[in-house]
């Protein structure tokens, strides 16, 4: 690898938002295809976003008003999908960047639903267990109008989990009259949430980073990965990626990163939640900190915990041979750039760690069904959509000179396109 290059001023970038990242792409995606302008400049608007107040008391009596959304991006392929956050950073602008994006995530792996986003301005640390609930509750009785298992359906994000989905699907439930398990996505197993669905987005980024490898020909079994954020997406990928017999060398957590040559045995490092301040301060191994482990001369790189890391200030400094994106969005777009000039290739986020969406596909089958599938099922189908996807994408790749990131968008979009061409524009 050549030494890293000096940074210009002109690769110090403003954080993109997630908005301005996502019109961007579509329209990265749209200059290779032919497609109306008019469709195109349909998919640049949320068809709508609902805000709404929510009243909530807190524990000693009082009374705190807080604020919710939900944005809905397209529907020409299903009903709209996707993460309910509960989080002080999340504003209208966020959401509608958000749901573009599952847009393109769920048209990528196929799925018959388009994509949406929402959420509440609110610091869940701040919140007892049963505030948290009444909270839930109430929101899912202000957002009824505009969901349900055949319009949208949610699920899980930042700052909420599979106990918060159990009580909007119960809150629904009880004012429909009937059991809707159809309603929201990552529900505990019990009331009809899907085996598998927790790991789904790291396995994800395994079966992807798998496949990745193998087109480039390379050893599965003499490749380096380092992992940033060995929480559920890190985690699982990693050691998906250690079965397959991949030197897992250096993984992080908030606290810092830890580093070994010779790779860890990952079952043996407990992940964040698992353990809280386990992956820092595990001793057999040497401490970097996580910007380091960015800059790692390893095979493959996988940042897994949060947006914007890879940027135009280290991109030049990154000496991973691949990246694949494990959190949604750790690449700018000037860093992007950067990689592209430098031909290291980036597996972006929508396909990779499209297995959360794909397996809440799944559960949402499960339910109108009202029959459960076994673990080995969820496993053996999610290989199957990925490795589609992968071709799909791949496909792309291989009959244009493009990103990864341009070729999964120029799949979506297609898809897209070609199902607003075939409805048409009511009235
Ligand atoms: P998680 O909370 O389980 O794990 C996140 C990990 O990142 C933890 O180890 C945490 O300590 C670490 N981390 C947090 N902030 C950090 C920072 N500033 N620097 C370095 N490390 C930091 O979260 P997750 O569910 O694994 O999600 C990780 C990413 O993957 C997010 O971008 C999320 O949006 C995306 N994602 C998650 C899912 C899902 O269903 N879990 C699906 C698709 C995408």
């Amino acid at each position: 690898m050549t030494a890293a290059e000096p940074t210009t001023e002109s690769e110090i970038e403003e954080e993109e938002s997630a908005v301005e990242t996502a019109r961007r792409q579509l329209e990265r995606a749209a200059a290779h295809l032919d497609v109306d302008e008019g469709i195109v400049e349909r998919l640049r608007h949320p068809t709508s976003v609902y805000r709404v107040t929510i009243p909530l008391e807190r524990d000693d009596g009082t009374r705190e008003m807080f604020t919710g959304y939900r944005a809905h991006h397209d529907s020409v392929r299903g009903p709209y999908k996707g993460g309910l956050r509960y989080h002080p950073a999340v504003n209208e602008e966020e959401c509608v960047g958000l749901s573009m994006w599952m847009t393109w995530k769920c048209a990528v792996m196929d799925l018959p639903f388009g994509g949406a986003k929402g959420g509440v301005v609110v610091d869940p640390k701040e919140l007892s267990s049963d505030e948290k609930e009444r909270l839930t509750r109430r929101f899912a009785e202000e957002l009824r109008p505009v969901i349900g298992p055949k319009t949208d359906i949610p699920a899980p994000d930042m700052g909420t989990d599979p106990k918060t989905m159990a009580w909007f699907m119960d809150a629904y439930s009880m004012q429909e009259g009937e059991t809707e398990p159809g309603v929201v996505t990552g529900k505990p197993p019990v009331i009809g949430g899907s085996y598998g669905r927790e790991k789904a987005p790291g396995r994800s980024v395994g079966i992807i980073t798998e496949q990745a490898i193998d087109y480039y020909d390379w050893d599965v079994t003499d490749t380096t990965v380092a992992v940033q954020g060995f929480g559920s997406v890190g985690a699982n990928a990693a050691r998906y990626l250690d079965d397959l017999g991949a030197s897992i060398v250096a993984v992080s957590d908030i606290d810092g990163a830890i580093y070994d040559p010779d790779g860890f045995d990952t079952n043996d490092v407990e992940d964040h939640d698992e353990t809280p301040g386990m992956v820092s301060g595990y001793a057999d191994a040497q401490s970097l900190s996580n910007e380091e482990l960015l800059e790692l001369d390893v095979d493959v790189l996988i940042p897994a915990a949060i947006g914007n890391v890879l940027t135009g200030e280290n991109a030049r400094r990154v000496q991973a041979d691949m990246i694949v994106e494990g959190a949604n969005g750790p690449t700018t777009s000037t860093a992007g750039q950067i990689f592209e000039e430098r031909d290291i290739p980036v597996i972006p986020d929508i396909l990779a760690n499209a297995g959360g969406v794909t397996v809440s596909y799944f559960e949402w089958l499960q339910d109108i069904n009202r029959r459960s599938w076994r673990l080995e099922r969820v496993h053996e189908e999610l290989q199957t959509e990925m490795l589609r996807a992968w071709g799909c994408v791949r496909d792309e790749y291989d009959a244009r000179d493009i990103t990864w990131r341009d070729a999964a968008y120029i799949v979506a979009l297609e898809r897209i396109a070609e199902a607003h061409d075939a409805r048409g524009l009511w009235p």
